[in-house]
């Protein structure tokens, strides 16, 4: 142990979305010195306040870890950007801001997997407890850190899309983070009068201002430090130096699903023939670390229409006046990634949402990367699945903890969900034929084959694309394989937890943001009472 480490009760690794709840509400609580870990670093001007930055920070350095995927032989050998957040707020500090905390029956899905204590009923005031939304009810909560409520910017055809959904036999709600999920609604944003409120704004910042927390920013975890089977510290990489530091009571693993499991493998716990063959000696064999990640696959489907989209409004001088008015709250630059959202079940066996629509008022160019607009009236549709079979994995690239870890989307292995996704983009096109919305629809661009069969499953296999929701690869249950206990401690290691995407048994149905908010949220609650002990 290095003699000059500074010790804490608690360290939390990644101030993301879980890790800022739970390190906000610990400070908040009091009675514990918490230590909070980030690799990236807050940057002035803070761009990421604006919804419309989102085009600036991803896979920009300075906000975005950018990873690369490995070649996806299900989709033709193809690999791509894997988006994470790099800064204090991980990535909700670069999404799309859609607030969505999925079906009930996920949850209960959860607890039937092997989660005990994540049943619908009791995640439910966890969901409440975190946000502030103009209502409170017995299922929206009003008194909450986190603001939620449409942005400011409304769409010429929103309302005609929410309107089409119901004429192409989506069933009606009035909100779907409320009573009933089925059906379209107006997208619900983590802002505040045009403005991103991400989780290290809403939980962090004030308890910062008030010297309950210590932030660690631009200091990049590179192990745990172990004594036989307890965590003891961890060690950072900070200012081009190597530095330890101490926890006397709990380290906590919130570096999101790709960096969470990566940690535990350069830590010894993992599978240990895959850590011996990567340079790691096996500290304890966890078969599962790293494997049954599951992500949202989706396909970006383009639509030309009769009115001005977001894609004019990039142009020329417009993002100036943008700018503008987004400093009065107001404008294209408040947007969200997608305007409305629709849920839809299939036949999913456990009653959640198998499908998720996202309708969104602009369109970026393939040819151009993906980062780029063209000067057309674009938007798109997508359609995606909520519950893909198909499982990926994170593991090793080799012994050098700063080397990113190898992502394996896996993203349509299984043909189930091509199948699925096909059913999508079908209902995504009856959507577009269906009035209001399809008296202004000038052309589908790039439109899917007539037919279902082959030529619909390589239309597929070239257009997926991920929504930067993975999850699982630290899966929680009550089996021998899980990594997690439902409490969230690491079987087989004393003093160390995993909050974050990772822990999630099964997808959810829908966006992940305010799921991970959630775990951090029950994570703090339960923080005393839950027992380490695995079953
Ligand atoms: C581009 C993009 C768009 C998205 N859009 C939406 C959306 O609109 N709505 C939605 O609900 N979800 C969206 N998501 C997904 C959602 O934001 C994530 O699922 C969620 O934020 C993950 O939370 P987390 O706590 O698991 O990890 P993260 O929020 O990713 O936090 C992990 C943190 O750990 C830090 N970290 C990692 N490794 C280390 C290390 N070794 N040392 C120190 N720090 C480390 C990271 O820098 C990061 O700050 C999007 C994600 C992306 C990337």
């Amino acid at each position: 142990m290095m003699a000059d480490a500074e010790s804490f009760d608690v360290i939390i690794v990644g101030a993301g979305s879980a890790g800022c709840v739970l390190a906000g509400r610990l400070a908040e609580r009091g009675g514990l010195s918490v230590a909070l870990v980030e690799a990236g670093r807050r940057r002035w001007p803070k761009i990421t306040t604006i919804p419309a930055a989102v085009t600036l920070t991803f896979n920009n350095p300075h906000y975005d870890w950018g990873f690369t995927s490995e070649p996806d032989p299900s989709r033709d050998g193809r690999t791509e950007i894997w988006s994470r957040g790099k800064l204090p707020g991980g990535s909700s500090a670069i999404n799309g801001m859609i607030f969505v905390r999925g079906n009930p029956a996920d949850y209960d899905a959860w607890a039937e997997l092997g989660a005990p204590g994540w049943d619908y009923r009791s995640v439910l005031p966890y969901f409440r407890s975190l946000e502030t939304t103009g209502r409170q009810d017995q299922y929206r909560g009003d008194l909450g850190p986190l603001p939620v409520s449409a942005p400011p910017y409304e769409f010429s055809l929103t309302k005609d899309f929410i309107a089409a959904t119901l004429n192409a036999g989506f069933p009606p709600t009035d909100d779907y983070n409320g009573a009933h999920q089925f059906g379209a609604g107006v997208v619900q944003a983590n802002q505040r009068r045009g403005r991103r409120v991400s989780a290290f704004d809403a939980f962090v910042a004030p308890q910062l201002r008030k010297g309950r927390l210590r932030l660690i920013e631009g200091a990049t975890t590179t192990r745990i430090l172990l004594d036989g089977k307890r965590a003891i510290g961890i060690e950072v990489r900070h200012k081009g130096k190597t530095r330890q530091l101490l926890a006397r009571e709990r380290v906590v693993l919130s570096a999101g699903a790709i960096q969470s499991p990566h940690l535990l493998m350069l830590s010894g716990i993992g599978p240990a023939e895959h850590l011996r063959a990567s340079g790691i000696t096996p500290v304890i064999d966890m078969p599962e670390v790293g494997q049954n990640m599951r992500e949202h696959v989706g396909v970006w489907l383009g639509v030309r229409v009769d009115v001005p989209t977001v894609n004019q409004v990039v142009q020329g001088l417009q993002p100036i006046k943008a700018l503008a008015q987004w400093l009065v709250g107001k404008g294209p630059a408040t947007a969200a990634m997608a305007q409305a959202v629709a849920f839809l079940n299939l036949g999913d066996p456990y009653g959640r949402s198998d499908l998720q629509f996202h309708f969104s008022p602009l369109l970026f160019a393939k040819e151009l990367g993906w980062r780029k607009m063209v000067n057309d009236r674009l938007l798109a549709i997508v359609p995606s699945l909520n519950h893909p079979r198909s499982v990926g994995s994170i593991e090793l690239a080799g012994p050098d903890p700063l080397a990113p870890p190898k992502i394996s989307p896996n993203l349509l292995g299984d043909p189930r969900d091509i199948a699925l996704l096909g059913q999508g983009i079908r209902k995504a096109q009856a959507i577009m034929q269906a009035p209001p919305f399809a008296d202004h629809v000038e052309a589908q661009l790039d439109p899917p084959p007539a037919d279902d069969g082959d030529a619909m499953a390589a239309y597929i296999r070239e257009r997926a694309a991920p929504l930067y929701h993975p999850v699982g690869s630290c899966r929680m249950g009550t089996d021998a394989h899980a990594v997690v206990t439902p409490a969230l401690h690491v079987c087989g290691i004393a003093n160390l937890m995993v909050v974050d995407a990772s822990v999630m048994p099964a997808h959810v149905s829908g966006n992940t943001n305010a799921v991970c908010m959630m775990i951090g949220e029950k994570a703090a609650a339960d923080w005393a009472t839950a027992s380490s002990a695995c079953t």
